[in-house]
């Protein structure tokens, strides 16, 4: 998985709104999201980058604080001193991996 595809991954599974292009075509702006927009100004400034959606692979407190907030924290997924250092994406796998399989 990319870097990007496992940040959505993650924030679907934990129920992060995610703002991607589904449609752009004049008058019919649709974001992932589900919003839709008639002018494309008000698309793009719903989007990255003006629009932030979490960079979980680059920034692993980030997936730390969601894991802790659903509570759980204190589950056996992986977490290591290594994966909490690292910001190609480790710890959000390890995170995905475990929701998948246990809720
Ligand atoms: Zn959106």
């Amino acid at each position: 998985m990319t870097t990007e595809e496992i940040n959505r991954r993650f924030a679907e599974l934990v129920g992060v709104e995610w703002h991607d292009v589904v449609c752009a075509s004049p008058g019919d702006y649709l974001c992932s999201c589900g919003k839709r927009f008639e002018s494309s100004g008000d698309y793009v400034l719903h989007l990255p980058p003006y629009y932030h959606t979490p960079d979980y692979c680059a920034n692993p407190v980030l997936v730390l604080e969601v894991m802790m907030k659903l509570e759980y924290w204190g589950e056996n997924w992986g977490v290591t001193i290594g994966s909490m250092l690292d910001k190609t994406g480790k710890i959000a796998l390890e995170a995905i991996k475990w929701i998948e399989e246990n809720t």
